[in-house]
């Protein structure tokens, strides 16, 4: 079993690694501080453990990755998280992204499509004590049982902006979505002004995998 040790190493990689994002133009404080105070090496394999700390996406199994943490950064930062906020992820993985909201002090709803890493996800972060609230399905629809949400965020790539989503988000929310193909995407930010108006931002292009299920790639 994967011991969780948190060294002098590590903290000392972990601030390289938030210099570095400070350099690639990341600003939020908030975000910053949570990526310095959480241990991404907990969340890899102990065979890909030193790598941890490079600014780079990495296999979790299932043919899936842990984001590279200049995108879970810019992701977060465009979210804009306030403490309380009910916030969904669709993509769970690894279940770093979704306990760096939780440390940002959001409520996290995480839903995940590949049951095995759910499974194994769920068992993780209770080990860690983190509590939140994890589901395993397609949550290219969103997650209609427990809306609304102040913010939904997307973490895998999206072929289009799936209109239940929109329908999800309180009014002022917040959609963080990478649009495009299956290999390039444009992070998109979409503000839900009222029922009838969204304001749409495109930022840089990224490459997640795809979104699977009934709004994403079938
Ligand atoms: N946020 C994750 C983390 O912190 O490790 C990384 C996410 S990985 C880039 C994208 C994830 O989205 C994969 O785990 C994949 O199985 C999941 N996924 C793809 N389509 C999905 C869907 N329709 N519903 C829920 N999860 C989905």
């Amino acid at each position: 079993m994967l011991k969780l040790e948190d060294t002098y190493l590590h903290k000392g990689k972990r601030k390289a690694l938030v210099a570095l994002l400070r350099e690639k133009g990341i600003k939020s404080e908030s975000v910053l501080n949570a990526i310095n105070n959480l241990p991404r090496h907990f969340f890899f394999d102990s065979a890909l453990i030193s790598h941890a700390y490079e600014d780079k996406a990495f296999p979790i199994g299932e043919g899936q990755t842990i984001s590279q943490p200049y995108t879970v950064a810019f992701q977060t930062e465009l979210l804009d998280i306030r403490q309380g906020d009910k916030v969904l992820e669709i993509g769970t993985g690894s279940g770093y992204q979704a306990s760096i909201l939780h440390i940002m002090g959001a409520e996290v709803y995480t839903i995940e499509y590949q049951k095995k890493l759910f499974e194994g996800t769920k068992r993780f972060l209770a080990r860690l004590g983190i509590e939140m609230n994890l589901f395993y399905g397609d949550g290219s629809e969103g997650l209609l049982s427990h809306a609304p949400y102040d913010k939904i965020l997307v973490t895998a790539g999206a072929p289009v902006v799936p209109n239940s989503l929109l329908k999800q988000l309180k009014i002022g929310g917040v959609l963080v979505i990478p649009v495009g193909d299956k290999r390039r995407q444009t992070m998109l930010k979409l503000t839900k002004k009222s029922n009838t108006k969204v304001i749409r931002e495109e930022f840089d292009s990224f490459s997640f995998v795809p979104l699977l299920g009934k709004d994403g790639w079938r």
